[in-house]
């Protein structure tokens, strides 16, 4: 789940409540739902295989969070009815997982968040199940570069426009468009704190960048148009020219030494 900037499931009143800095302790709960989210995904990915369904992969997630004794972040959030939110080819985020099944070519991402101690972590990945072409692996690198780009600006001192800035300087001249209504976030106790953290725009605007800050960082690009729709489930958006979209994230907590990935193993 990403998007602070979706009227429907923004909490009122969030918006009133600053960026919070994250104490020592904190980041030290916040790494661990890193590392277990990381693992939930990537064990559900393992299984990701024409003839499998989505539900089954949010199964597996499910079970890997549990088995490292922590607590799946999504699920009831803002009502939403599963561990993970499982988005296939146009689909970009907030995919409900169900009776789906996965079929050999399918661009699959699993965007997933797990509490720690009443702390978050939200990461999400892109696959292809099955045989993939150079045009779903050319969007997934560009995806996934894009974030590390966004990452390496997110340094004390730079502000969130910087890494807005270095995420779209690099997708935009592939020829790719980013999704603009859905934006990454600050996240802490809350999944999305502000500020926000758009995908687009200027360098040296917005909130500086203090030691403290966490980010969840989260690129979704499109083949096609920018533009995106939200289907009659009243959850998942899909583009609304029906091209694929991919979609990387990562927790990033801004440190002394620089930017410090959270959501790995
Ligand atoms: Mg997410
Ligand atoms: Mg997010």
């Amino acid at each position: 789940m990403n998007s602070e900037s979706t009227p429907r499931i923004v909490a009122k009143g969030n918006s009133a409540l600053g960026p919070t800095l994250k104490t020592r302790l904190e980041l030290q709960a916040m790494r661990e739902a890193g590392r277990v989210v990381a693992f939930a995904v990537r064990k559900a990915f393992e299984a990701l295989e024409q003839g499998i369904t989505t539900r089954e992969l949010d199964e597996i997630a499910r079970g890997a969070i549990k088995s490292e004794g922590a607590e799946p972040g999504f699920l009831g959030l803002y009502g939403f009815p599963a561990t993970a939110c499982i988005s296939v080819n146009e689909e970009i985020v907030h995919g409900i997982p169900g009776d789906r099944i996965v079929q050999s070519g399918d661009l699959v991402t699993l965007d997933c968040g797990v509490l720690v101690d009443g702390y978050n972590s939200d990461y999400a990945v892109t696959e292809v199940a099955g045989h993939s072409t150079i045009e779903k692996d050319c969007l997934i690198q560009t995806t996934s570069e894009s974030l590390e780009m966004g990452i390496k600006a997110a340094r004390q001192g730079n502000r969130i426009g910087d890494i807005s800035n270095a995420i779209e300087q690099y997708v935009i001249p592939r020829s790719y468009e980013l999704v603009r209504e859905y934006v990454g976030h600050g996240i802490g106790k809350r999944l999305h704190e502000p500020p926000q953290v758009p995908n687009f725009g200027p360098t040296g605007q917005g909130l500086e960048l203090q030691v403290g800050l966490v980010l969840a960082i989260e690129p979704m690009v499109n083949v096609g148009g920018w533009q995106t729709r939200i289907l009659d489930d009243g959850w998942t958006v899909v583009t609304a020219d029906g091209s694929l979209s991919c979609h990387f994230e990562h927790t990033v907590a801004i440190t002394e030494d620089g930017p410090l990935v959270l959501t790995v193993e």
